[in-house]
């Protein structure tokens, strides 16, 4: 069996753990002589699954009781809209910080159900920082702000979270359970599974009950957040095999040592490739301002094109794969999200050292 260093944006690598105890049960689950997704949704084995599942998210992310943990589908663009038409009435409005290819994509969606404005863009520091408090403009009766914690495609992220004086919404997606979170500033936190938690196909929304409910709005059953609460997000057919893995995973980082623990890695992968970057004099660059350093997904160029393209083909040559900055940016990207192990960037962070070696 071959397993390469995979340095996807999402999907992403998950733990040889999580995988190799899902392929032992797969088939015969529990003795039950059948896989987990053949089994019905409110039989015990799954309801055993799905119970586990919310309760380790809760206790990893010490989340107070006031807030719901919804799973539902249709990833994190779903919540672009979804969640606007749930914290807002037809009246009410919403700032939304644009800070990339994300920021502006939740801002367009929202824009479409809700009335919401730009508190703030990027545009003129062409999306490589993200805003100090001061610089977000927030309008008279603003419900709420939303973020993006980390943008993606940029590789930038908040290092401090702002600190205004209405609750925020938070696009996680890319950093879910990555660093802790401090619930007080939040109304609502949402992601989509497959870059930090597990397979695609599942979404996950953190929302302040307290919340729910005032949107005075007639919505379709499955856009309203409260018959995902009221029903434990069993109301319908939850999708399975995702929360099944994913709860396999939060297991697997409770026994790693938590989001203590997983900050601390890190800050220990993203090190790594920073360091050779700012020890390359200007070799390889990064545009990203320094205090808005991604630690998930790292952009940097090499001083020409042809370069880029040896370094990748050369990189992909040692199974170091999916290195290719995303089309709009270019350059290299590499994604570190929670279960890349440590060593997949040292030897990639090595491979940099000797490619500049031989090239610079
Ligand atoms: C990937 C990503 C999304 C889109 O997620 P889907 O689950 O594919 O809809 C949204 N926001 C951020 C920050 C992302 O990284």
């Amino acid at each position: 069996m071959k397993r390469v260093h995979n340095f996807s944006a999402g999907p992403c690598t998950l733990p040889l753990e999580v995988l190799e105890e899902t392929q032992g049960e797969f088939l015969d689950f529990a003795d039950n002589g059948m896989s987990i997704i053949e089994d019905s949704h409110r039989g015990p084995s799954y309801e055993k699954i799905h119970q586990n599942a919310l309760s380790s998210f809760r206790r990893l992310t010490n989340l107070p009781d006031d807030f719901a943990v919804l799973f539902l589908q249709g990833g994190a663009t779903l919540q672009f809209a979804q969640s606007a038409m749930n914290l807002l009435t037809e009246d009410e409005i919403a700032g939304y910080v644009n800070t990339g290819v994300w920021g502006q994509k939740s801002l367009e969606d929202a824009s479409k159900v809700a009335n919401v404005y730009e508190a703030w863009t990027g545009q003129e520091s062409d999306f490589t920082k993200t805003p100090e408090t001061g610089e977000i403009s927030i309008q008279h009766d603003t419900k709420w702000l939303h973020i993006t914690s980390n943008e993606t495609i940029g590789g930038i992220r908040f290092e401090q979270f702002p600190d205004v004086d209405i609750p925020m919404v938070a696009d996680m997606s890319s950093d879910f359970l990555s660093r802790s979170i401090d619930w007080g500033k939040f109304d609502l936190v949402y992601g989509g599974a497959q870059k930090n938690l597990g397979p695609a196909g599942l979404a996950i929304v953190i929302v302040r009950r307290e919340s729910l409910g005032k949107h005075g709005r007639n919505l379709p059953t499955y856009l309203d957040y409260q018959f995902h609460d009221k029903n434990d997000s069993l109301g319908n057919t939850p999708p399975m095999f995702p929360i099944y893995v994913m709860g396999k995973v939060l297991d697997w980082m409770e026994e790693n040592g938590g989001l203590t623990e997983f900050e601390r890695r890190a800050e220990i992968r993203s090190s790594l490739i920073y360091e050779v970057i700012d020890n390359s004099d200007g070799w390889y660059s990064s545009p990203v301002a320094t205090g808005s350093r991604s630690m998930m997904n790292i952009i940097f160029h090499l001083p020409d094109e042809t370069l880029e393209n040896k370094f990748i083909e050369e990189a992909t040559a040692l199974d170091l794969i999916n290195l290719k900055g995303h089309r709009s940016v270019g350059g290299v990207r590499t994604s570190l999200y929670n279960a890349m192990p440590i060593e997949s960037v040292e030897i990639l962070s090595n491979f940099m050292k000797d490619f500049l070696e031989s090239n610079g």
